[in-house]
């Protein structure tokens, strides 16, 4: 059965995208088959993370129906398909969203897993995105702005018929004036379902246009990830720390 789960907060800037890259990245680690889909047409970055970002055809091919989702899957060396979208303005401008659920659709049964990035706010394409999917999965930050967005969010998804499977707390620092996480579900209503830290590999692995899980697969950021994708399977996730010849065998990897 092919799940087809979009990551979405209301509020941009949340970490939306850094966790489809990521998720995508955990859960072929699983041995899941993956798609991970930029959802987002007027401003796609999913194929920014990836290195995939000069990609001949794009999302905006199919949205145009020019491209069937075969010719616009590109396999990944860490053993998942992206499907990007385009840089060029013509194409972001002229960008018609409506047609996403049938390239999600087309999916269905290639897949395990359809990982979908969303654009921001409550937009057409964010309506349209939520239309694609079977799953959401709210993303906040620990402050009131950005859960007042995803409680939102929420509330329009749920009003489609859409199964919310949680809350994603990312950016957590632990400061003082952070919401807890009991606040968080209180206000939302929902479970936490994987609460990320702040970590400051995250932005240099997207400077690398390198998945955090492979530049930096132990740290605090990638073990939370990686739980999350476990969560989603229904197994148990065990952190093994690296024995000190583990360690020295990567390094010279
Ligand atoms: P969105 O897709 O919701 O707009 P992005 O995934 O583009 O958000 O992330 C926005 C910024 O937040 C990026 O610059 C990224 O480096 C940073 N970021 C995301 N998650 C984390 C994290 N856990 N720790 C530190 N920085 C993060
Ligand atoms: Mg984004």
């Amino acid at each position: 059965m092919t799940r087809r789960i979009l990551i979405v907060s209301g509020k941009g800037g949340v970490g939306k995208t850094t966790l489809v890259a990521n998720l995508a990245y955990a859960l072929a680690e699983l041995g899941q088959k993956v798609v991970a889909l930029d959802a987002n047409p007027s401003t796609p970055n999913l194929g920014l993370h990836f290195g995939f970002h000069l990609a001949p055809r794009t999302l905006h091919n199919a949205l145009r129906g020019e491209a069937e989702v075969e010719d616009i899957a590109y396999w990944h060396p860490f053993g998942f398909y992206v499907v990007p979208g385009s840089l060029s303005l013509e194409d972001i401008k002229n960008a018609n969203p409506e047609k996403l659920s049938e390239i999600t659709l087309s999916l269905l049964g290639k897949a395990d897993f359809v990982l979908m990035d969303c654009a921001a706010g409550l937009g057409k394409e964010t309506i349209s995105a939520i239309e694609a999917c079977d799953e959401i999965i709210l993303l906040t930050n620990p402050d009131l702005p950005s859960v007042v967005d995803a409680l939102r969010v929420l509330k329009v998804a749920e009003g489609m018929g859409k199964k919310s499977l949680g809350v994603v707390v990312n950016r957590i620092k632990n400061a003082r004036y952070e919401l807890k996480p009991s606040e968080i579900e209180s206000i939302i209503g929902l479970p936490i379902i994987a609460q990320i830290p702040e970590d400051k590999k995250v932005a240099e692995s997207i400077a690398l246009k390198r998945p955090l899980l492979d530049y930096s697969s132990s740290s605090p950021a990638s073990l939370e990830i990686k739980k999350l994708a476990h969560f989603l399977v229904g197994q148990k996730f065990e952190y093994k720390r690296k024995s000190l010849l583990g360690k020295i065998l990567s390094f010279f990897k």
